[in-house]
């Protein structure tokens, strides 16, 4: 069966991958999609954060990555599947999350929504706080791939 892991990766984290890894453990591919969050304003364009999901997953031939447009329910009939994956870090996800896979449900009656706990080692981790930690010169070495890093450094030092 195939899953889609949706949200705005901007950027993808370790706490993203380990959702990713893991679900890879229990279905037999994970669409990526890649989308715009209306509530959050972007670092990365949509097109950035593809490329370098798509360098950290490279060789990963069950691992696909989508930009996508619009309502998630759309995205997923598009892609002939009614499995959604999401993490869960804390309390303060879960009211959210919830809302979001009810009103996914309301919209489409057989989706459901598949919720993975976050690993101990990353439930504090988020694309805001790298992003927060790299502004200011921090070490973000165990948060974000490599690749990621460098991208992160280069926004903020103005350099392409
Ligand atoms: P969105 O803007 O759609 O919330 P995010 O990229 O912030 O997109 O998050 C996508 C999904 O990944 C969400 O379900 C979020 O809870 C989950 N997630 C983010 N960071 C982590 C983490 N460190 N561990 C586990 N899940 C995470």
């Amino acid at each position: 069966m195939k899953v889609i892991y949706p949200g705005s990766f901007d950027p993808i984290t370790n706490g993203h991958i380990d959702i990713i890894n893991r679900s890879c453990l229990l279905f037999d591919s994970v669409v990526i999609g890649v989308s715009k969050n209306k509530s959050k304003n972007h670092l990365f364009t949509l097109e950035e954060r593809k490329e370098m999901i798509d360098e950290v997953f490279r060789g990963r031939k069950n691992i696909i990555v989508k930009i996508f447009d619009g309502l998630l329910y759309k995205f997923c009939e598009e892609e002939n599947t009614n499995c959604i994956i999401r993490g869960l870090r804390a309390i303060s996800d879960y009211e959210y999350e919830l809302q979001m896979a009810m009103a996914n449900k309301s919209l489409k009656a057989d989706l459901e929504t598949f919720f993975l706990v976050s690993n101990n080692k990353y439930s504090f981790l988020s694309s805001s706080l790298v992003k927060e930690i790299a502004y200011y010169g921090g070490s973000i070495d165990n948060l974000v791939p490599d690749n990621v890093k460098k991208l992160l450094f280069n926004k903020y030092k103005g350099v392409e």
